[in-house]
Parts: C-alpha cells; structure tokens; sequence
C-alpha cells in the first residue's frame, strides 16, 4: 500500500549498534527501528532464545497457560505498582485496552469522555488515532471515537479546565515521543495525579515508546515517581519481536472480566520469552548504562548546539532525545544517513536519537562525529 515514503536503500543485517545494506554499507543505527531493537542487532542470548522457545512452542492461544507469559507478567508486577497485566502485540493495541478498560470502569458512575494531551501520539487504530491529539493525522477519515477530548501537555490549568462529569480516564506520555520530543515536568504529572485522585479518574501513562528502559528505569513513570492507575507499552518491550501489554492497578483492571478483551496473538509465548530476556539484561546492567551514557549524549548534543547554529534546543533524557533545528529535519536525516549513521525525524523540525539500549560512549562519539559533519555540510 501507498502508506510510506522510504529510503532509497534496503536492509540486509545487523549487528551490535550496526545495519548493513545490500551493498554492505554500514550504518550506525541511532534510530533502533523506532526505539524498538533494546538490545541492538543479533544479540545472541535474545537470538538463541527465539531458536530455544520456537522448537519448544511458538502459539497456543490464551486459552492455556505458559510459563514464558506467567514469567513476564510476575517481574512486570514485581517491578512496580502495577497487578495485573494484559498482552497484546503493538502499541496502539494496548493503548485500545487502556481505552476500552477506561470506558469500562466508567460505565459504572456513567461516564465516558477520555482526555488525552495536544501533541501526543498514541498509535493508528481508530481509538488510538482519536487520542493521539494532532489534527493531521485524523483528516479525512470522517468521525473519531467520541467523548475523547485535548488538553495542553505540560498545563495543568488546561487540563484542569478539560475536566467534567463525563471524564473517566485522562491519558499521556510522560515523555512526548511522535509529537516531538517534550519532557512532563514533575511538577505537571504530581498535578494531574492530584487531580485524577479528586475527582475519581483514571491516570494512564503511554510509556510504549519511553518505556522499558528508555529514561533509564524499566518503567518510565519510576523516573517521574508519579505511579499512574494503568500503562501502555511495546515498541522495545520484546526486543524487538512485536509485542504489546496493558499493565493496571487491581483497582482499575477489576473492571475487565473474562471475555471483556482479548488477543488471538496477545503473549505468545515466543514473545514473551523474549521479553523475558529483555527484561533480565536491562536488570543486570543495561539500566545503569542508559542513565550514565544519556546524560553523555545530552551533553554532547548541547556541544553540538554551541557549534551549530541551526540546533534550536536539545531537549528529552536517557536514550529519547531530540535536538529542534530550523531547517527540515527530514534534511539533516538525509545528509546523516548518507553519512552512515541513521535518525530519525519527530514532526517536522525535530531530530530523534532512540539507540539501542546497549548504546556505549564510544557510539555517541561516532554518532556525534557523523552529526556534525552532517550539519556543516548543510550549513554549507
Ligand atoms: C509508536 C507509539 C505507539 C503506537 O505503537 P504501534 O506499535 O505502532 O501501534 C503508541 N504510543 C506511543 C507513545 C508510540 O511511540
């Protein structure tokens, strides 16, 4: 279908921090599929795991139990404050989960409206395409879902103000990805807690692409320490083998009953062994890694800034950053890729950075080289 606009090259391999094309040029990946590749390319303990659970079990449906699937679910649990734990297979699926709970657990007090932040991106599902607050991305496809409505991320007044009788659930990203790169403020998430708790609604945060690890904790909400009623992940959750969950509070996942949701796929056990794996190597030291080398490449990227005029502002954390530049960014992807090293654009004039997770210092370095000699390039 007519639904993308790709680069003129094609991927062959990868390994590490590398992709190679066709041709075997080589390209240092900063833009990990999408925040997706945690552990970077073939990495071999994720590797031998497919190999081990596909000859063991590939599918069997939720009509069983596995112990991949029971495995996952109890360190998600263990992890933090959540209960309990819906599988599913991409990001807007478990942002559709989060949605139709939320419409669920308001039901019982009459209320439906849902409000979601401006600039946001929660997926393309018509559920989530609706929440996703840009109005492009809803042209042209007649009505959305009703009672969804916008709020300003980072002002709380505004969402104070979104509030109604109708509210049951408010959504967002604690860190912006699609729309561009802007952080919460602690200050704002305290506030739209409060909020939430006097009011009797439901807080849920979109942590598919911030997420496992990606500001450097598992959850992205510890980084914050504002603990939400539900989160929505995926992206780099099975490192790189589609997956998705919904994670709730007892509280709130007590409105779903046998029946009320479900996924064909949802936590296939090949998936969610290799969440397992994920899981366990962003635990034994990967974490520590992100928290250390993105405050490397935050810093390097305000370096870059002194130096080049067109940098705006550097602004996200751990291994979600973005630099805001005054030509296109869709430019500065352009002339980096041809250079060897592949990014990514977050709207129009915004450069992201999601590197694998295993990311070192010496990769920032060479990223930061090829970025620079990119910008002087255009600048030219
Ligand atoms: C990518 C993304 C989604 C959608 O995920 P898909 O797997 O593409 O459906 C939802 N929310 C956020 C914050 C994302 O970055």
């Amino acid at each position: 279908m007519n639904t993308y606009s790709r680069f003129p090259i094609a991927l062959s391999h990868g390994e590490g921090m590398y992709v190679y094309d066709e041709d075997e040029k080589k390209y240092l990946d900063f833009l990990g599929g999408i925040a997706v590749n945690s552990l970077g390319h073939g990495h071999p303990v994720l590797t031998a795991e497919i190999a081990r659970q596909s000859k063991e079990l590939i599918h069997c449906s939720n009509l069983y139990w596995t112990k991949p699937m029971a495995d996952i679910a109890e360190k998600i649990v263990n992890e933090g404050d959540m209960d309990r734990v819906f599988f599913c297979n991409s990001g807007a699926e478990s942002i559709e989960a989060a949605l139709k709970l939320s419409r669920k657990f308001g039901s019982e007090t009459g209320r439906q409206e849902i409000i979601t932040m401006r600039c946001s991106f929660h997926g393309r599902t018509f559920g989530a395409i609706t929440a996703t607050g840009q109005d492009h991305y809803h042209t042209g496809l007649g009505d959305m879902l009703p009672h969804i409505k916008y709020a300003d991320f980072n002002d709380l007044e505004s969402v104070r103000n979104a509030i109604t009788k109708d509210t049951c659930a408010i959504l967002l990203e604690p860190l912006q990805g699609e729309g561009g790169i802007h952080l919460a403020t602690e200050e704002f998430l305290r506030g739209v807690r409060a909020l939430c708790d006097e009011n009797d609604i439901k807080l849920i945060f979109d942590e598919v692409q911030c997420g496992c690890g990606r500001l450097g904790t598992y959850f992205a909400y510890q980084t914050f320490g504002v603990v939400p009623d539900a989160l929505c992940m995926a992206k780099g959750i099975a490192g790189g083998v589609p997956m998705g969950a919904m994670a709730a509070t007892e509280d709130f996942a007590r409105y779903f009953s046998p029946g009320d949701h479900a996924s064909t796929f949802g936590g296939n056990p090949l998936a969610t062994a290799c969440a397992n794996v994920v899981f366990d190597l962003l635990k034994g030291g990967i974490l520590e890694n992100v928290k250390k080398n993105g405050v490397y490449l935050s810093e390097r990227l305000v370096e870059l800034s002194k130096a080049h005029g067109c940098i705006k502002d550097v602004r996200g954390m751990g291994y979600m950053q973005g630099i805001e530049v005054d030509i296109p960014a869709s430019s500065v992807v352009a002339e980096a890729m041809n250079r060897g090293l592949l990014l990514g654009g977050a709207g129009k004039n915004v450069v992201r950075f999601v590197p694998a997770l295993i990311c070192s210092k010496e990769h920032i370095d060479e990223a930061m080289e090829i970025l620079g000699s990119a910008l002087s390039a255009i600048e030219k």
